[in-house]
C-alpha cells in the first residue's frame, strides 16, 4: 500500500491442522503485510512467547477488554478459551502503512466481515479428511481425544467455506503458498484499491 491507500484486512480461517499458520507465514512474506496479534485466555504452549503470535491474558483482563469495547471481534473457540482481535491492530497497521493479516475462526471472520465488508476472507481447506488427521497427528501437539474432537469440528467448519471470498486448497505447500501470495497481489491491484495512485498519475498528465 501507499500512504494514500487504506490498509487491507486479510482474514485467514480453516479447520485446525489445515495449515492456516503455515500459510499465514507465507502471506507475511509479502512486503508491507503485518500479523494481527490476537489476545487469548488460552495458556501458552511450550515454546510459545507472548507478543509474537498471541498476547496471553487472564479471563478477567479479557472481560475488561470486552467491556471497554477494545475488540474488533472476539469469540469463544472450541467452547473453551476466548480469542479476540484488538481494534488497536487496525490503528497500528494504518500507522505503519501495512496490510493486516488476521488468523481467526469462522465466528470472528463473520464479525469482521459485518464491520468491514471490504475485508478479504480466505478459507484454507485440507486436501482430505485422511490428510488432515495425519497432519494433526504428525504435528504432535494434541492427544488422541483432542484430535478426534478437532476432526469432528473440522467436518462442521469446512461447510462454511462458501462464506469466504477465496479458497486455498493446501495440498502441495509450495503451490498453496504461491496462491495465497497471489491473492494478496491481485487484491492490491483492484481498481478501487488503486484509485488514489491512479489519480496522482492522471494529475501528472494534467488530467
Ligand atoms: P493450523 O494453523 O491450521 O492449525 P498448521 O499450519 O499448524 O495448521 O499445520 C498443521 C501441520 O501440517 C503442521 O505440522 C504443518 O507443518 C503441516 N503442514 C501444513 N501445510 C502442509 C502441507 N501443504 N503439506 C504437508 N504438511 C503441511
Ligand atoms: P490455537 O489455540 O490453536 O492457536 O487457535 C485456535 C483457534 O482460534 C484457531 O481456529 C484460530 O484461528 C482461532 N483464533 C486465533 N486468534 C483468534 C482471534 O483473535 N479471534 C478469533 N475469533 N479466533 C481466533
Amino acid at each position: 500500500m501507499t500512504s494514500s491507500e487504506p490498509p487491507l484486512v486479510f482474514i485467514v480461517s480453516g479447520p485446525s491442522g489445515s495449515g492456516k499458520s503455515t500459510l499465514v507465514r507465507k502471506l507475511l512474506e509479502v512486503p508491507d503485510t503485518m500479523l494481527s496479534i490476537s489476545c487469548t485466555t488460552r495458556p501458552p504452549r511450550p515454546g510459545e512467547e507472548g507478543g509474537t503470535w498471541y498476547n496471553f491474558v487472564s479471563e478477567a483482563e479479557f472481560a475488561r477488554m470486552v467491556e471497554r469495547g477494545e475488540f474488533l471481534e472476539y469469540a469463544r473457540v472450541f467452547g473453551r478459551h476466548s480469542y479476540g482481535t484488538p481494534k488497536r491492530m487496525l490503528e497500528l497497521a494504518r500507522a505503519q502503512q501495512k496490510d493486516l493479516v488476521l488468523e481467526i475462526d469462522i465466528q470472528g471472520a463473520r464479525q469482521v466481515k459485518q464491520k468491514l465488508p471490504e475485508a478479504v476472507a480466505i478459507f484454507i481447506l485440507p486436501p482430505s479428511r485422511q490428510e488432515l488427521e495425519k497432519r494433526l497427528r504428525d504435528r504432535g501437539l494434541d492427544s488422541e481425544e483432542e484430535i478426534a474432537r478437532r476432526l469432528e469440528r473440522a467436518r462442521q467448519e469446512i461447510q462454511c467455506f462458501p462464506e469466504y471470498d477465496f479458497l486455498v486448497i493446501n495440498d502441495e505447500l509450495e503451490r498453496a503458498g504461491r496462491e495465497i501470495q497471489a491473492i494478496a497481489a491481485a487484491v492490491r491491484c483492484r481498481r478501487a484499491q488503486r484509485q488514489a495512485r491512479a489519480q496522482q498519475i492522471l494529475q501528472s498528465f494534467e488530467l
